[in-house]
């Protein structure tokens, strides 16, 4: 199998999450004309049919794992690449911040 890019991944990915192609486009700074051809260079080079048999083939080989989204290890490894962290992963660290205020508070009432 061919690799995917960084890019034809990240594409992929926001695939997976239901973006449409307008959405993909807006997020990664690009033309929606441009989402297409990434994605179908997805598609062949992960031998799938479609945008969603190629979607499905990616989470089977775990090629997603590694660009992971939607919480604290997908913000931290945001900020590692330098990276503005997606609208998921902030989201995902404010939950997981609150999380851990309310964890703390949590323990100090039970010292008290
Ligand atoms: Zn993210």
């Amino acid at each position: 199998m061919t690799p995917l890019t960084d890019h034809e991944l990240r594409v992929l990915h926001l695939v997976a999450l239901g973006r449409t192609h307008q959405q993909i486009a807006d997020e990664l700074v690009m033309t929606a004309k441009g989402v297409t051809p990434t994605v179908n260079r997805a598609i062949r080079k992960l031998g799938a049919t479609n945008a969603p048999h190629a979607v499905h083939l990616a989470y089977q080989a775990g090629i997603f794992r590694r660009e992971r989204h939607g919480d604290h290890a997908g913000y931290t490894a945001h900020l590692r690449r330098h990276e503005t962290p997606c609208d998921d992963c902030a989201k995902g660290e404010i939950a997981y911040r609150a999380q851990r205020r309310g964890a703390r508070r949590q323990s100090s009432q039970e010292a008290a």
